[in-house]
């Protein structure tokens, strides 16, 4: 007997590897905030700042500058036109004495109390920049302006989430990303340039900088889980494995037998003759012959398993759903610092929607705003180098739908209406639906003493853009004679379609006399 311990390589032209993964929805109701508000730093009150590290990292796996990816009213500031120039930065709410946070390991390039502000009619503001790293090593160099309390010098090296620096009196921090080395007109503070600029001066928009190019963490996957298959015989020739079975031969007696093994369950079956071995997945599973005097062999499983859930998939529009991935191997264990990368589809090819990394316990967040109806599933990929004995393949989630519901504001009417006279009722659907659309329907109830019954269905007509509402809101209105004296109600409906789930908006009350 040949006393040896082999294993099989992956052969080029193999199977693919994106094999069925588990995905969990759960619909929880109470969604309560947003992720981006969670990770909110909890203000301080003006003076020096008192946290010394930021709450947790945010999307990217990066610790945001003031502790939260919430910029409500400051969302626009990116390019946005001031004058002559535009803005190259995203500015960011914060308190005067709010807590400035390194978003990552870094080492302070410039730090200065005494610049000026950031272009024209600057306010004050000392900054500091810091030379950072991506997980693909590309380094970039970040301007936190408008800063006061600065607690490093350059060239001292910060650590991930440390406190900097506070928010001076400008009420906000200045935030902008340079990922070359090369200032175009050699000002490294500048907040604004020329219009006429079409590479804004080699600064980029730093909220999807940072979205897109994950922080560089240590990848720590754990080894591949082995399986033993112990076998009577030695086995003859290559045993193998596909889709959570392993197969391979021996031959005790005259006949040659094939064994089959369901490497979750343990399992054994012997295939009858005529049987079909299914083509060999030599990608996903690696095989190593136990050594003599043991007879069998190992199956290593290479394809991580990925769960998603979705904390609510029918968010209301404009609001993003939260998703949580969770990548483990075959033994349950977590891959750490694994990059996954959000993927969206709707209608034609995927496409990049967000990147994460996950933690030590293998999660990492994600969120997406879907416009309309909108499939995403999240995807693996191991980086080209792995470690030894943690060799893994791509993986890649099942999809999950989610789907937008509209938002119904309370229809407005008079309090009260003479009976047989007409009502006018308006309302706002957003987002924008097109002119002449019988979007909506407007349910009519009447209390009869008991309950309430609905008396009238009407056809609401989008008429334009609502008075007072933002582009992005429609409006109806709608005449009706209710004849019956009583107390009555109103809302808006609007049934599932294709873009849009089922909405109902809220009730307003009012008398017909
Ligand atoms: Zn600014």
């Amino acid at each position: 007997m040949t006393r040896h311990r082999r294993t099989i390589v992956a052969r080029t032209g193999a199977l693919s590897s994106l094999i069925l993964i588990a995905l969990a929805l759960l619909a929880l109701a109470a969604a309560g905030a947003p992720a981006s508000r969670a990770l909110a730093a909890p203000l301080v009150a003006a003076g020096p700042a008192r946290a010394s590290a930021a709450p947790q990292a945010g999307s990217g796996g990066w610790f945001w500058p003031v502790g939260t990816e919430d910029f409500s009213g400051w969302g626009d500031s990116w390019l946005e036109p001031r004058g002559a120039y535009v803005h190259v930065a995203q500015d960011m709410h914060a308190a005067a004495g709010h807590p400035v946070y390194a978003i990552g390991d870094g080492t302070v390039w410039i730090s200065r109390a005494d610049t000026g502000g950031y272009g024209p009619g600057g306010s004050p503001g000392g900054c500091m920049i810091i030379v950072h790293t991506t997980a693909a090593g590309e380094q970039f160099r970040a301007l936190y302006g408008h800063i006061s309390g600065l607690r490093f010098k350059a060239g001292q090296h910060v650590t991930a989430g440390a406190v900097i620096a506070t928010v001076n009196g400008c009420d906000h921090l200045h935030f902008g990303i340079h990922p070359s080395t090369v200032y175009r007109d050699g000002n490294m503070y500048e907040g604004h340039v020329p219009k006429t600029w079409a590479d804004h001066g080699g600064w980029v928009d730093p909220v999807s900088f940072l979205k897109t190019h994950p922080r560089a963490s240590s990848y720590s996957p754990p080894p591949v889980p082995l399986i033993e298959v112990k076998t009577a015989t030695p086995p003859v020739g290559e045993p193998g494995a596909r889709d959570g079975f392993a197969y391979w031969n021996e031959q005790p007696g005259a006949e040659l037998v094939t064994y089959r093994r369901d490497l979750a369950g343990g399992a054994e079956s012997v295939l009858a003759p005529g049987d079909v071995v299914p083509a060999l997945d030599h990608v996903r599973y690696v095989i190593a012959l136990l050594a003599a005097p043991a007879s069998g062999f190992t199956v290593g499983d290479r394809l991580p398993r990925m769960v998603v859930t979705i904390a609510h998939d029918t968010p209301a529009w404009g609001e993003s759903a939260r998703l949580t991935a969770t990548l483990t191997n075959a033994a349950g264990k977590p891959l750490a610092g694994a990059r996954l990368k959000l993927q969206s589809r709707a209608g034609g090819s995927w496409t990049s929607a967000g990147v994460g990394l996950t933690g030590a316990d293998g999660v990492a967040k994600l969120a997406f705003t879907p416009a309309l109806r909108t499939a995403v599933r999240v995807a693996f990929s191991p980086p080209a180098v792995q470690p030894a004995g943690a060799g893994y393949v791509s993986a890649v989630s099942a999809a999950a739908t989610l789907t937008p519901h509209v938002r119904l504001g309370t229809p407005r009417t008079a309090t009260t209406v003479a009976s047989g006279g007409a009502l006018t009722v308006a309302g706002s659907v957003a987002p924008q639906q097109p002119a002449g659309k019988s979007a909506v329907r407007l349910v009519f109830q009447r209390y009869d003493g008991a309950v309430w019954a609905t008396e009238r269905n009407v056809s609401a007509t989008m008429t334009t853009t609502a008075a007072g509402g933002t582009a992005t809101t429609s409006g109806y209105v709608a005449l009706v004679e209710l004849k019956t004296a009583g107390s009555w109600r109103v809302r808006a409906e609007r049934p599932a379609d294709a873009s849009f789930a089922a909405t109902v908006g809220p009730w307003r009350d009012f008398t017909v006399k």
